[in-house]
């Protein structure tokens, strides 16, 4: 239940308004993101290079709803593409259709899609395109799959939750697509989405031993220590190189996992991400655990008391 409030206050305007405003959310985001420009993202990617772990930086953003604001976004995405060349580290970026106008015009999006995709490829950057929620699950597939043929340094993501996933699998392990799993962080019905989290861990479970076995590098995203040790089983038994995949996590989450198993020579990505459109990105990780909600209130609360810094605290 409160899952799915927190899902719901995530797309909810005045509510991404009223808690933004507090410093105190603010330093709760922190925990989850690396700042709000490119420049301190790069510094998480070079402490977690110091480590053995590699990164995906994610520039926060989603659901925009014109052209110009899809643009922007898309510059943005060009910008962090140079830093990152100039930086001389290295690191995929991660992405979400809705922030380059999906919701816009389809053709604006893979437009601004490709000019990414291009700058990428020229130095050889890898992009993935997130998976958002199922009212865009088909048409993020098929605009995968149209620029795919052209675009090596293209991936994509597939949630576990959805019925339809097994098929969804099936098809890009036979189209040879790079395909991220994780479990699947949005609201969705019974009717096209497992409720249970019992059987959203065996849907993973069975997508992961399909991938593993047969698809083209796949990033195994979670940090659910079940689903961890069963993809080191699997390998083992199976004789899958530990080169032909790896394990994916979230910035601020389980850094001891990341870290004892990049230590053990598994390759582990962390996605990173940045920027100050943090609202939906950090109430989908308090959905992932509620108990935060308590921590994040009382310091909001406390904020929020008259004569508690008020003006110093509307941060944003
Ligand atoms: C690299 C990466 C990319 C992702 N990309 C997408 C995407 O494109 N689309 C999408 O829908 N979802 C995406 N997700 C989110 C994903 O769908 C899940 O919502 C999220 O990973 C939690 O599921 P879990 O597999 O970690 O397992 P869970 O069973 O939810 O959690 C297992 C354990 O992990 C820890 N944990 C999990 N979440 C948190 C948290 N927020 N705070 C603290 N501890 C936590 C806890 O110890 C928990 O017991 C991504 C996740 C990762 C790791």
């Amino acid at each position: 239940m409160t899952r799915r409030i927190l899902l719901f206050a995530a797309d909810l305007r005045w509510m991404r308004m009223l808690i933004t405003r507090y410093r105190a959310s603010r330093s709760f985001a922190w925990r989850f993101i690396a700042g709000e420009s490119s420049k301190t993202a790069l510094h998480a990617v070079h402490d977690l290079h110091e480590r053995g772990i590699t990164a995906t930086l994610d520039l926060l953003g989603e659901s925009v709803h014109d052209a110009e604001q899809a643009h922007a976004a898309t510059a943005q995405y060009l910008a962090l593409l140079d830093d990152i060349r100039r930086s001389g580290m290295r690191s995929h970026v991660s992405l979400k259709l809705t922030q380059l106008g999906m919701d816009v015009d389809e053709r604006l999006c893979q437009d601004n899609l490709e000019l990414i995709l291009t700058r990428a490829a020229a130095q050889d950057t890898f992009v993935r395109i997130d998976m958002e929620s199922s009212a865009y699950t088909q048409r993020t597939l098929d605009l995968f799959r149209s620029i795919q043929p052209r675009f090596e340094n293209c991936g994509v993501v597939i949630q576990s939750y959805l019925y339809r996933s097994e098929k969804d699998v099936e098809d890009l392990i036979c189209c040879g697509a790079r395909v991220r799993l994780c479990k699947g962080a949005y609201l969705e019905p019974p009717e096209i989405a497992y409720q249970r989290k019992g059987d959203v861990d065996a849907s993973y479970a069975r997508l992961m031993k399909r991938l593993l076995s047969d698809g083209n590098n796949p990033a195994i995203a979670t940090h659910d220590p079940r689903m961890i040790d069963l993809a080191l089983e699997f390998t083992q038994h199976n004789g899958i190189p530990d080169s032909a995949w790896e394990f994916q996590m979230l910035y601020g989450i389980r850094r001891d996992k990341q870290e004892r198993l990049a230590a053990a020579g598994y390759n582990v990505r962390c996605y990173i991400p940045f920027g100050n459109e943090w609202y939906a990105y950090v109430m989908r990780r308090m959905a992932e655990r509620p108990a935060n909600i308590m921590f994040l209130l009382r310091n909001v609360l406390r904020e929020a008391r008259p004569g508690v810094s008020s003006a110093s605290g509307k941060a944003r």
